[in-house]
């Protein structure tokens, strides 16, 4: 198939079969773009329901303003509920928002062959089924094509444009293009498990999963200094909105379909909660109870910074300047002597030989046996720059650190303008672990030509609204930094889940050497 021989698709007759949450939000926002929608389901009356609930919808964002006077009542003209499916021959493309299921796709589809032109574009909205495996047994696999929305669709930029073995170039770019003229954001992706948001995105929950396991902090601490990384939510709270059940299930099937590979196991915390019918929100308990929500979190308790006699700041980039100017006026309130160190192979604050150390991957323990100090503490890696005051920070200090250094290590990330929240002595702590790897996860999609750079930070900026992109972090952070962080989480986990993405690999090494890879 060519593009020549694909039908205009810019403003003709959309089919949406699904009237659910999803086909729905298509259905408005394909009206909304000027086009002829023909809505089916199967169950009698819900899509002359669904057309007449986008109709208020649509008279309600006129009534706010949101979209000019006289749009909604031309939009929902052009909407129309279709009493049998036979009545859609001659819609141009068919979006496809029925149950998740692979055998109930394939058989809609080869109805929809039969019945539309030979040239119709087919789209599905699946969110975890192969496009490939949809399109087997089509007499023209070439012409389907992921058209993978987020909810809720009228508001969500993002389409993934998921392209299967067999689809066609021309297809995915008809539909990438037609996107962008109902207002969206479309990046390709290949057709692989959870594509590409879905997929990226699994590290979030993963790591903080991994963390109650270890009894490393509770829930509400881990979503605090989540949240102080720039993310809207944290993961507990977001898995909690999700519901337990939707989220593990879709962990499983990311599990399954990448061969049981150790970076997606599920986790038994998460299973024991859907278990015991723990869903969340939905359910009224979940990492919260509800509606009360998170309780509050409680800082690492802090004395007095009085009476050090000399503070040093180590390192150089964003943290230590943030760290020197902090230190700086601490220093001057107290009458300690201020010292900066930038040549450093650590990162951190000296006072009188006692450190905290920024995280780089191992815990404190090691920093502690490696460095020959005892009064050791790390903390987690800030990312927000500039750093606002108060920003909740994950710290912990070394086994063998003394109960003055304890108390002292929190009272100076508390004098430097940190929130000091003490978690147990694990390897990247919260922050930098978690970013690792999602930057990790971000690597392989690349790698494996799921999709470009640009698109997955992308994806992750509007699909899931994270903060910035996985390649926008690397590029802050450093590909050598990144890379220490995993080796140390790799080291001390003993097993598959971290490891490094050849990606990230060749770009450490390219960064060394000087020479950029291909
Ligand atoms: P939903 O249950 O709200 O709606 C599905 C609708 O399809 C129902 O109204 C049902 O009656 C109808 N239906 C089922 N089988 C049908 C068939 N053979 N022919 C015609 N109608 C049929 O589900 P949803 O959340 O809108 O999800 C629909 C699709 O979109 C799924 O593939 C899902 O994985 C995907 N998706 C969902 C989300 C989400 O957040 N809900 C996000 C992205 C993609």
């Amino acid at each position: 198939m060519t593009t020549s021989s694909l039908p205009r698709l810019q403003g003709a007759p959309v089919l949406v079969v699904g009237a659910g949450i999803m086909g729905a939000g298509i259905a408005q926002v394909a009206a909304q773009a000027g086009h002829p929608v023909w809505l089916f389901d199967m169950r009698e009356g819900a899509a002359a329901a669904a057309c007449e609930q986008i109709g208020k919808t649509l008279a309600g964002l006129e009534a706010k303003g949101r979209i000019a006077a006289g749009q909604a009542q031309a939009a929902q003209a052009r909407l129309q509920p279709l009493a049998a499916l036979e009545q859609a021959r001659g819609a141009a493309l068919a979006i496809e928002a029925i149950v998740e299921n692979l055998d109930a796709k394939r058989a809609l589809f080869r109805q929809l062959e039969g019945l539309l032109d030979p040239q119709a574009v087919l789209a599905t909205n699946t969110s975890s089924i192969s496009v490939t495996a949809i399109a087997r047994g089509l007499q023209a696999p070439q012409r389907l094509v992921g058209m993978h929305f987020f909810n809720p669709v009228p508001l969500m930029k993002l389409v993934e444009v998921v392209s299967g073995l067999q689809t066609d170039v021309a297809v995915a770019e008809a539909i990438f293009d037609l996107s962008r003229t109902w207002g969206k954001v479309p990046v390709h992706a290949k057709s692989t498990p959870g594509f590409i948001v879905n997929r990226i995105a699994r590290p979030y929950y993963a790591e903080t999963l991994a963390l109650l396991l270890e009894q490393a902090a509770p829930p509400q601490v881990l979503d605090a200094c989540l949240r102080a990384a720039g993310f809207r939510m944290g993961p507990c709270e977001l898995m909690d909105l999700i519901g337990h059940d939707t989220n593990y299930a879709v962990t499983n099937s990311v599990y399954e379909a990448n061969f049981f590979d150790k970076r997606f196991v599920p986790s038994l915390v998460q299973r024991e909660m859907v278990d015991g019918g723990m869903l969340g929100r939905k359910s009224g308990q979940g990492f919260f109870r509800y509606p009360q929500g998170a309780p509050a979190v409680v800082a690492s308790p802090t004395a007095s910074i009085a009476g050090a006699r000399a503070v040093a700041v180590y390192g150089d980039g964003p943290v230590a300047e943030a760290l020197a100017a902090a230190a700086a006026a601490a220093c001057a309130g107290q009458g300690a002597a201020f010292q900066r160190v930038v040549d450093s192979a650590w990162t951190g604050l000296d006072v009188d030989g006692a450190r905290l150390v920024l995280s780089d991957g191992r815990c404190a323990a090691q920093l502690a046996a490696a460095q020959g100090v005892a009064d050791l503490a790390v903390f987690d890696r800030p990312v927000v720059q500039p750093m606002p005051p108060g920003m909740a920070l994950a710290w912990a200090p070394a086994p063998q650190a003394s109960p003055r250094w304890r108390e002292q290590a929190a009272a100076w990330l508390a004098a430097l303008g940190f929130l000091p929240l003490e978690v147990a002595d694990t390897p990247g702590l919260v922050v930098a672990r978690t970013l690792a790897m999602l930057v990790n996860e971000a690597a392989d999609a690349v790698l494996q030509g799921v999709c470009t750079v640009e698109g997955a930070d992308a994806a992750m900026k509007l699909g899931v609204n994270y903060p910035a992109g996985p390649f926008e972090w690397l590029q802050a952070w450093g590909v050598e930094r990144v890379v220490a962080v995993l080796e140390a989480l790799d080291a001390y986990c003993c097993g598959e889940r971290y490891r490094v993405s050849p990606w990230l690999r060749r770009h450490a090494a390219a960064t060394t050497s000087g020479i950029a890879p291909k």
